[in-house]
């Protein structure tokens, strides 16, 4: 019998090394974990364990870890972090329009798992309930209220033009996990503004000068190399 009371984690991961350190790393952590080498294995899990959440290399032996992504989407909304090597912008980017949550790159610390793992399994907590329930979003000195339509910094009310605050929303909804320009891009402009990433450069970087202490290195609003953006949550 499995316990009722523990998250269900699906690895989906050909090499055994990674496997074996996933293994340790987060059974100490509660997690109760299943495992497949295999892309056909892993759809396979997903569909009859139905796991709590899946973390998926993208390079297995019999499939691209997309497929699987695909495939995964559409029978479940169960939260997907993504294994990737670096230096494989175009396959973070394919993963997370493919379906993926977010995604961890080779080789990784656990802490950072565990923290991406973490927000994806509130998000995934959080789908369906209404905004509202929760309205305001803290960290550090920044607060923004939704619906108030409030930005503050250090208790100092920040104004914004309408394209910066709806960007910001934007990354409050999406607190903690990458968004990619595309996604940003349709959620702010539209969908034909999808590759107009220049756009994002400039309002980015005013958005850093009001909100950032030192906006060449920012502490909230972090550039996610070749991806996109991530507000950070903790
Ligand atoms: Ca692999």
């Amino acid at each position: 019998m499995s316990d009722p009371g523990k998250i269900v984690v699906l690895v989906i991961e050909d090499d055994a090394q990674i496997r074996r350190f996933l293994r340790a790393s987060l059974a100490t952590q509660g997690y109760r974990l299943l495992e497949a080498v295999t892309g056909e294995e892993g759809i396979r899990l997903a569909a009859s364990q139905r796991p709590d959440l899946i973390i998926l290399d993208l390079g297995l032996p019999d499939m691209d870890g997309l497929r699987v992504a695909r495939s995964v989407r559409k029978i479940a909304t169960t939260p997907i972090v993504v294994l990737s090597a670096r230096g494989q912008e175009r396959d973070k980017i394919d993963a997370l329009d493919a379906g993926a949550d977010d995604y961890v790159t080779k080789p990784f610390g656990v802490g950072e798992l565990l923290a991406r793992m973490r927000v994806a399994l509130r998000h995934a907590a959080r789908e369906g309930m209404d905004p509202k329930d929760e309205p305001v979003f803290e960290v550090g000195d920044l607060h923004v209220d939704l619906v108030r339509r409030h930005v503050r910094l250090g208790g100092v009310e920040i104004h914004l033009t309408p394209i910066e605050y709806k960007i910001l929303a934007v990354l409050v909804r999406h607190a903690g996990r990458v968004i990619t320009h595309r996604q940003l891009l349709q959620e702010v402009w539209g969908p034909s503004f999808a590759n107009q990433t220049h756009y994002l450069r400039v309002y980015m970087q005013q958005l850093r000068k009001k909100l950032e202490e030192t906006p060449a290195r920012p502490r909230y609003l972090r550039t996610e190399p070749g991806v996109g953006y991530r507000l950070v949550d903790e």
